[in-house]
C-alpha cells in the first residue's frame, strides 16, 4: 500500500500499523477476558435474541465490549486536553474575543466550536451560522 502524508504529519502506514497494534491487542485482551467469570456471566445473561440472524461469537462480541470501552477512553482523553463541556458552557454563558468572522462574540449568540485538528488544543469558538461555513470550506 502506497504511503500517504497526511495533514497532521502522520502517514497512512502510520495510521494502519497504530490500528493494526490496537486490533491485535484487543483480539489478545478478548481472549483473556472472555475467560473470566464476570464475562462468560454477562454473555449468557445477554444473549443473542432467537430472531437476532446477525449473530457473532462470543469472543466477537467482547472484541466489542472493549472496542466500546475504547471509545469511552478516547473520548476522556480529548475532553481531558480540549476542554470539554465544563469549558464550553463556561464560554457561552460569558463569551469573549472575535470569531473567526471578525464580529465579537455577545452573550446570548449561538456558539459552537470548531475542532481544526484534535491536537490537545482547544477549539476555536465560532458564531454557529460562521462554523458551518468553516465546515463547508472543507
Ligand atoms: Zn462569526
Amino acid at each position: 500500500m502506497t504511503d500517504k502524508i497526511t495533514t497532521d504529519g502522520i502517514t497512512t502506514n502510520q495510521y494502519y500499523e497504530l490500528c493494526k497494534t490496537i486490533k491485535d491487542l484487543l483480539n489478545s485482551k478478548a481472549e483473556e477476558y472472555i475467560k473470566n467469570h464476570e464475562v462468560k456471566q454477562f454473555l449468557s445473561d445477554d444473549p443473542f435474541p432467537e430472531t437476532e440472524k446477525n449473530k457473532i461469537p462470543d469472543i466477537e462480541r467482547v472484541y466489542y465490549l472493549l472496542i466500546n470501552r475504547l471509545k469511552n477512553w478516547v473520548c476522556k482523553e480529548q475532553i481531558k486536553k480540549d476542554g470539554g463541556s465544563f469549558w464550553k458552557k463556561k464560554f457561552r454563558n460569558k463569551p469573549y474575543g472575535k470569531c473567526s468572522c471578525g464580529d465579537d462574540f455577545h452573550i446570548g449568540d449561538e456558539i459552537e466550536f470548531h475542532h481544526k485538528i484534535r491536537d490537545g488544543r482547544h477549539p476555536i469558538p465560532t458564531h454557529k451560522k460562521c462554523h458551518a461555513q468553516i465546515k463547508n470550506k472543507k
